[in-house]
């Protein structure tokens, strides 16, 4: 059997260097808790960025991946299959929305968001051709494609990539004044983290997507909820949104809506919006295939029959309150977050932490330098983010 260090080394040696993983080799995981190659057990703070709240290996999850790849696995959308209606209509349940549109990963359902708010702008707002323009915010993270990293406005992303798409326009994240400002005939739809995850747990003035949600119905432009790392629980809520009782016109999901399994994306809208798609127009060969499906749709029942939003709500504010004392530290600057969405912002490096918490058992996972991104499995049991919080309180202490 290879040591973690072999592994290591082979990664190193042969793979492009796109990520910089701490020096962990995951062999086994279960629920909130993963273990190396040498039977070392750590507690999982980032849960894959929040793909995982329905825990590693969840038992009905599993279940449900083996008795559908006990039948079959893959079909294309050249033909229909069992398991892809019953995914709809508890996504209809979950959002209300009428239409779904089925993906793998983020950043392609963010994709086909645009395509479908670009098409409606044409189509049902005759706006000009290739005039329409989407609203995004500075500090966005939705994810690695080309025309994603276009309207990025983070140096590092997008360093030695262009040319880049045109028709994105970036306003100040939390600033509604500013939306309303940018808003032209030719805006199809303002595009937005409701907590900004990437950037560092930001958390927008309240009011604010309620704000902007008016300033969307006032000049008919879609209002889209990159709900793919805040939905699903995260945040104590179903979806982000909810804190402040907006509905948007588009929910983009992806991330756990795969049960920390597989990749599954989705894009949840109304007929006006998703009807602008005909047959050959958008599509993917595994999009909504047989084994996703069955998995998607039993990550939400257990989302909901385990009430794990609810847990996220409670066991987030417990360990919050768990994590107040660290603000004596005077390098410790700020600690925010909605449920178990928590961000620990310092004024130095947050990497040095990181390493030293995976020597006491805790993974936790730096974002932009400076924050420790706080966001574990919603199963976790409380006595789990007791150790959590003893670690942390004892590892950030030392500077
Ligand atoms: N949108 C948001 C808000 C995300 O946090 C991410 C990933 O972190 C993405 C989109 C991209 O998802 P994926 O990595 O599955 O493409």
């Amino acid at each position: 059997m290879s040591s973690s260090d072999d592994v290591i080394r082979e990664v190193e040696r042969y793979g492009a260097s796109n990520y910089q993983p701490l020096p962990v080799v995951i062999a086994r995981a279960e629920g909130a808790w993963v273990e190396d190659i040498e039977g070392n057990r750590y507690l999982d703070m980032l849960s894959s960025y929040s793909a995982l709240n329905h825990g590693h290996r969840h038992p009905r999850i599993m279940q449900a991946l083996l008795d559908q790849a006990g039948k079959v696995a893959l079909t294309s959308r050249a033909f229909h299959h069992e398991p892809l209606g019953a995914l709809y209509a508890l996504l209809h349940r979950f959002t209300g929305k009428t239409r779904f549109l089925p993906m793998n990963t983020g950043a392609e359902a963010v994709e086909t968001a645009i395509k479908a708010a670009r098409r409606w702008a044409y189509r049902v707002r005759r706006v000009p051709a290739d005039q329409a323009e989407i609203i995004v915010c500075t500090g966005n993270f939705h994810g690695r494609t080309l025309t994603v990293t276009s309207f990025s406005t983070n140096d590092a992303y997008k360093d030695g990539f262009g040319p880049f798409g045109p028709g994105f326009r970036a306003v100040p994240f939390g600033d509604a004044e500013a939306l309303r400002r940018a808003v032209t005939p030719h805006t199809a739809a303002f595009l937005v983290e409701p907590i900004q995850g990437e950037a560092g747990i930001i958390i927008p003035p309240d009011g604010y997507l309620q704000e902007a949600a008016e300033i969307c119905r006032q000049h008919r432009v879609l209002l889209i909820a990159d709900e793919i790392q805040t939905g699903l629980g995260r945040t104590g809520r179903m979806f982000a949104c909810d804190w402040e009782g907006v509905t948007p016109d588009l929910y983009v999901l992806g991330k756990s809506l795969g049960g920390g399994v597989l990749p599954v994306s989705v894009v949840a809208g109304d007929d006006e919006v998703l009807q602008v798609f005909d047959p050959g127009s958008h599509g993917s060969t595994f999009g909504g295939n047989p084994l996703a499906s069955a998995v998607a749709a039993e990550a939400l029942r257990v989302l909901e029959e385990e009430r794990l939003a609810e847990r996220a709500l409670e066991l987030g504010t417990y360990l919050q309150a768990q994590l107040q004392g660290l603000l004596r530290l005077p390098w410790v600057k700020e600690i925010r977050g909605r449920g178990l969405f928590i961000g620990i912002e310092l004024y130095g490096k947050a990497r040095p932490y990181c390493e030293l918490l995976m020597s006491r058992g805790l993974l936790c996972k730096e974002t932009h330098d400076t924050i420790i991104r706080l966001a574990p499995p919603l199963t976790v049991e409380q006595d789990a983010l007791d150790f959590a919080a003893c670690q942390l309180i004892e590892a950030l202490a030392e500077n």
